[in-house]
């Protein structure tokens, strides 16, 4: 049999009012930023609010990750020299990953996170505001890093034979930004 705990503030003890599949909560009563940790209950989280959500607008949650990036790649004979410079580069350092955290289509999911990865925006902190409901785990970020690194590769367009890649994805931070659909 399951049983249910409700949810209580770390700082305040206020019952969290969760819904569904979310994971991530701003206490009603003390304003402690709240993550909810499989197998752990909830632990206090820092959330960041950008300057560039327009007033009276709901923001929207993003985990923004810095990875180390390893990728093996093997191109067609003809493509090898350029494109492998290329690929070092991109890859040979740290990288920032900006990923949606709100629910969104897995499609969706990519096409914002390789648009934010080149088009990264500043972050810039502002007052705090509402924002929709954040419903990815920073817990499963890593394989989405990775799916995303695999659609920026194939968008340099070149002739990929094989390709693997794993990162290893530092603690991740949560971010309020403007909606960036639009560019979309
Ligand atoms: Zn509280």
């Amino acid at each position: 049999m399951i049983e249910l705990v409700p949810l209580r503030c770390i700082r305040c003890e206020t019952p969290v009012p969760a819904e569904g599949d979310e994971m991530a909560w701003v206490c009603s009563q003390c304003g402690q930023g709240l993550l909810l940790i499989e197998q752990h209950g909830l632990e206090s989280l820092d959330i960041n609010y950008s300057k560039a959500v327009p007033p009276g607008e709901k923001g929207q949650p993003y985990w923004i990750a810095r990875g180390s990036v390893d990728l093996i790649r093997e191109v067609h004979q003809s493509w090898k020299s350029s494109r492998d410079g290329e690929a070092d580069r991109l890859w040979g350092q740290k990288r920032q990953f900006i990923i949606p955290a709100f629910s969104t289509s897995l499609d969706e999911l990519l096409k914002l996170s390789t648009f934010l990865f080149s088009n990264p925006p500043d972050l810039i902190e502002g007052p705090a505001t509402p924002f929709e409901a954040v419903t990815l785990s920073p817990q499963d970020l890593s394989p989405l890093i990775e799916y995303i690194i695999l659609a920026v590769e194939a968008g340099r367009s070149d002739d990929i034979k094989t390709i693997s890649v794993s990162v290893e994805v530092e603690v991740p931070s949560l971010w309020i930004l403007p909606d960036f659909r639009r560019f979309l």
